[in-house]
């Protein structure tokens, strides 16, 4: 039987059938998955397949090829990384102007790793009511900039009844995952888009996984407009990449553009004679807020420094 795993414990996963049962699984001992050094080698999101035994136990006999997934390290030092999703569809971040507010360079960065995870981004920005107007025209102008850039932008309270309307034609039969700043209003979006749930508390480990640390797991929540949206508890973004400095440009879509206009093709975009990205700068052709966002993930590579890029 195929099924999706919609919920993962540590030791147990729940996967929804094809024919929309929910079966509890656990994973074959001797289970691994090529190439990945993980943590979980299952993850919420992974289509696989299962197998109950005799005494009625269901196990989780193999996994199908991801479309993608998105990792965070265990720890800096550790090369372990846990999988915190695969199969996404799509990344809503939740962003605030104000209350609290939220950085362009949070964002951008957000917006870079999820280039490299080839994961699209809707930019929802929320707390609409309570913004004074000139809060709200700066809103104005960053939804104009990140949708000139190509990011969809959608501009929301989720304390009004008609966020859900405005939002499920975006989420309908899709794969989404929740991000942003805590504070910012993820939880009241989720509880407003699906009634009945109260998040939320965050998952512990299986008691009889003695040893395991205590840690945080992601969980499907069905939408009632089809769909799913995952909510990543204690979870802020896509955690890290490892970008090589040559491919973080890469993943600024309008400064890549430009880039290709410049005198070295090994550019860096910061001091070298005859650079289209910084003659588009001064034309304001390009944010600054872009480039100097784009200037601070080049300078964590550069400084040779681990840093979470949230
Ligand atoms: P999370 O950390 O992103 O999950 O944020 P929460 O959902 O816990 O929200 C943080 C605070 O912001 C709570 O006090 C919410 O009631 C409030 N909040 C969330 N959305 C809105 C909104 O659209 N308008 C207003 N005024 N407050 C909101
Ligand atoms: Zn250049």
């Amino acid at each position: 039987m195929k099924g999706f795993v919609i919920k993962n414990t540590g030791s147990w996963y729940s996967v929804r059938t094809e024919d929309g049962q929910t079966v509890e699984c656990k994973i074959k001992g001797n289970f691994r998955l090529k190439g990945i050094r993980s943590t979980n080698p299952v993850a919420v999101g992974d289509w696989v397949e299962i197998l109950c035994n005799k005494e009625g136990t269901a196990f989780i006999t193999s996994i199908v090829d991801r479309r993608n997934y998105i990792i965070r390290k265990s720890s800096n030092l550790s090369k372990q990384s846990h999988i915190i999703a695969a199969n996404i569809d799509q990344a809503f971040l939740v962003v605030t102007v104000n209350y609290p507010a939220t950085s362009t360079t949070f964002i951008d960065r957000f917006l870079a790793s999820a280039e490299a995870y080839r994961v699209p981004v809707i930019l929802v920005f929320n707390k609409n009511d309570i913004l004074s107007e000139e809060e709200l025209h700066y809103q104005d102008l960053m939804m104009q900039l990140y949708d000139t850039i190509g990011y969809k932008c959608v501009a929301i309270s989720a304390h009004n009844d008609n966020c859900n309307d405005l939002l499920y034609p975006l989420l309908k039969d899709k794969i989404t995952l929740f991000s942003g700043n805590s504070g910012v209003g993820k939880s009241t979006l989720l509880n407003k888009l699906i009634p009945g749930i109260s998040l939320r508390t965050s998952e512990i480990s299986d008691a009889h996984n003695t040893g395991m640390h205590t840690t945080t797991f992601s969980e499907m929540l069905s939408l009632p407009c089809g769909g799913w949206a995952i909510d990543t508890p204690g979870i802020k973004g896509f955690g890290t990449f490892d970008m090589e400095p040559e491919e973080i440009c890469g993943y600024f879509k309008e400064i890549f553009s430009f880039s290709k206009d410049c005198r070295f093709n090994n550019c860096t975009h910061t001091h070298e004679p005859g650079c289209a990205v910084r003659k588009a700068l001064e034309e304001h052709y390009i944010a600054e807020s872009r480039y100097n966002s784009y200037l601070s993930m080049l300078d964590d590579k550069e400084e040779g420094k681990y840093r979470e890029a949230y």
